[in-house]
């Protein structure tokens, strides 16, 4: 597990086994990115534990469908709250950023209770979309919160790789 505390974040970073080790900074730098890039317009100082896990191929969700990333929130036993991010690590690089940028969307969603879960149901701006609200949906970004991931997205893995890279 390698750290980083990023000016007031907390961010981990676990690969699975030593696969893509190398990697690490780069993903550390990319949350830290795309945590500033969201929540530069905020007000509240957001001060967020962040625990991102790289898996052997596609995560499984609670429906049991097959993704290449999942995020959720987790309070711990002292009440400290932790954000879980699930990657799966095999994939091509600039899609795996791309799809750690996604998941970072739904942290802070979570994170500024936007998207809230709340006795199973799931809460988007104060309306209810129910325990299941991913169950019948042909694609997922019919739901509001990840039509706000997908659109945000591509534009984060953009600027993050043209301005992380552009060092040298
Ligand atoms: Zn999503």
């Amino acid at each position: 597990m390698t750290s980083k505390n990023v000016n007031r974040h907390t961010i981990d970073v676990k690969t699975f086994r030593d696969r893509r080790k190398s990697d690490v900074p780069t993903l550390l730098n990319a949350v830290e990115f795309f945590l500033d890039e969201l929540l530069k317009r905020c007000t509240i100082a957001y001060k967020l534990n962040i625990k991102v896990t790289l898996k052997n191929g596609p995560v499984k969700g609670d429906d049991k469908s097959l993704n290449d990333g999942l995020a959720w929130e987790h309070e711990s036993g002292t009440g400290v709250k932790w954000f879980h991010i699930h990657l799966n690590d095999n994939v091509p690089f600039l899609e795996l950023l791309s799809t750690l940028a996604h998941e970072t969307v739904h942290v802070v969603q979570f994170a500024t209770g936007r998207l809230r879960i709340e006795d199973d149901d799931w809460i988007w701006e104060g309306k209810n979309y129910g325990p299941k609200p991913y169950i019948g949906k042909e694609v997922d970004n019919q739901l509001p919160w990840e039509y706000d991931a997908y659109s945000k997205e591509p534009e984060l893995a953009r600027k993050f790789v043209k301005q992380y890279y552009s060092i040298w």
